[in-house]
Formats: structure tokens, sequence, C-alpha cells
């Protein structure tokens, strides 16, 4: 079924944490949302999909491999087939896989930035072509502190982040023209279940550092997504979005 009039709007890793939180935030009854995870277990993504009923708008689940071609071909093919569009792109999914430097090894090299940037990529390009159609569209990059400031023992991620804000930029530059806008969210530190395994003294050694002396919520993030996703930012684009508590300026 064609929705023309609805909103649809696609979360990649959008079964829990920071993405699970976005799609609540833009959820409404005229808005159908996609969103993608890649573990086998899907009890995250099977209770998302019931807050985001609850909240009143469509919602569809599915495991895909954002650093796969062929899945994200897939994933994009079933949303264009199903609901004829996409208003919304938020590049969400993120993995770490931390050590330091010298002892990193290629495979974590490869597989954060397979996720982090290529994952992206691979989503922006399918988004790009549906919304140069529409001659409209907003894509939303979840970048990281990290990406602008560096991070001991986390090369990585750290790449693939500032990576990203450079596909952001680029990206706003060549989509301008056809009415699509582009921008980055760089959150600080999020309480998720990527950060609830750091050690608990390295926490509140962290969060020392913030000057809100607090760590943020995914709400606070998922505020700046509306915001991006809104007509409030028609002017916005290739911009990068601090959400940090004041940790880096
Ligand atoms: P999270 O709670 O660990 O959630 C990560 C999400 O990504 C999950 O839905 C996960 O689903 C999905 N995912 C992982 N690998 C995937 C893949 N290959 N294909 C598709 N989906 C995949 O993390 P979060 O804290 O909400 O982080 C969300 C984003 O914010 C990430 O890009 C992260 O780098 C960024 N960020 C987080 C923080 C922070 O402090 N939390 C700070 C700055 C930036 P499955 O597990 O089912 O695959």
């Amino acid at each position: 079924m064609v929705h023309e009039t609805k909103r649809v709007v696609v979360i990649t890793g959008g079964s829990r944490g920071i993405g699970r939180c976005m799609g609540l935030r833009f959820s409404e009854p005229d808005t159908e949302i996609y969103f993608n995870h890649y573990d086998p277990d899907d009890d995250a993504a099977n209770e998302t999909i019931g807050l985001l009923a609850d909240a009143g708008c469509n919602a569809s689940g599915y495991r895909v491999n954002v650093a796969s071609p062929s899945d994200v071909d897939a994933f994009f093919k079933k949303i264009v087939d199903e609901a004829g569009r996409i208003d919304i792109l938020v590049n969400n999914a993120g993995i770490t896989m931390d050590a330091v430097l010298v002892r990193m090894k290629e495979a974590a090299w490869d597989r954060v930035i397979d996720i982090n940037l290529k994952g992206a990529f691979l989503c922006m390009q399918a988004a790009a072509k549906v919304m140069m159609k529409q001659r409209s569209g907003c894509i939303i990059n979840i970048a990281s502190v990290v990406g602008a400031m560096g991070n001991a023992g986390q090369a990585n991620y750290v790449a693939s982040k500032a990576g990203l804000i450079g596909l952001t930029k680029t990206a706003a530059k060549e989509l301008a023209s056809r009415g699509i806008r582009v921008n980055a969210i760089a959150p600080g530190f999020i309480d998720t279940e990527m950060t609830a395994g750091i050690p608990e003294k390295v926490k509140t050694a962290m969060v020392e550092q913030i000057p809100f002396k607090k760590m943020g919520q995914p709400e606070d993030v998922a505020g700046a997504a509306a915001f991006l996703a809104s007509e409030e930012a028609s002017y916005v684009t290739g911009q990068v979005i601090h959400v940090n508590g004041g940790m880096y300026m």
C-alpha cells in the first residue's frame, strides 16, 4: 500500500538505546517507522515495535546488517515498495570494539568502520535516490563527540565518527539542490547499553569532565533529532549539533 500522505521515517539500529528513543520521539499517528537491528535475538526489536504501536504509529522492524549491501538494498526496496517514499533517514546503528592503537586487531578496525561508516554510506545512498526523486528529505547521522575531539582507546570508532562527519558535509553539499538536508548529531556520554559496560570508576571520572556533571539521556539526542527533522530546521544543513553537556566546546 502506498501512503503518500504519511511521513516515512527510517532509523538504523532502532531496536534499543538512542535509536528506540528517536523512534518514540518521531511517533505520531501519521508516521510510519521502519527500523532495523542486527542481533538474532529480537526481543528488544519486538518490544520497540510494541512501544511504537502504543505511541500510535505504524512500525516495522527488520533484521538487517547495515554493513551488507544486499541487506541494505533489500531493506530499502521493501520500504519503497510498501510506503512509496522516505522522508527522514536516521543513521544511528553503531558499535564499539575498543583497544589502544598498537593492540587493535585489523578485524576490530574493519568491523567498526564497516558498520558505523560504510553502513551509513550504503543507507544514505539508497535513501538519497528516493529523496532525490521526491525533491525532499532529511538525513540525520549519529556521530559522536569523540569524532571531533579524539579519544584514547577508540581509534576505529573515532575514525568512523570523524568520517561520518565528513560524509555528512559532503552529502549536504551534493544534495541541497534537490531539497535534501543532511546533518549530524554528535552525542557526548549517553546512558545506554553502549556505555553500561564501562567500569563505574571510569564512568565517574568521565562524568567529572562534563560541566553538567551527569551523563546525557537518549531523550536529549532525540530532541536534537526532532529539531533537525522539523520545519524549524529548514535552513539547516551540513551541521553537527553537539549534545554533550558541555564536554566538548
Ligand atoms: P546501543 O544501545 O548499543 O544500540 C545500538 C543499536 O545499533 C542497536 O539497535 C543495535 O541492534 C544496532 N546495530 C548494531 N550493529 C548493527 C548492524 N550491523 N546493523 C544494524 N543495526 C546494528 O547504542 P546507543 O548508545 O543507542 O548508540 C546509538 C548511536 O549513537 C551509535 O551510532 C553510537 O555510536 C552513537 N553514540 C552513542 C553514545 C553513547 O554514549 N551511548 C555517544 C555518542 C554516540 P542489534 O544489537 O540488534 O544489532
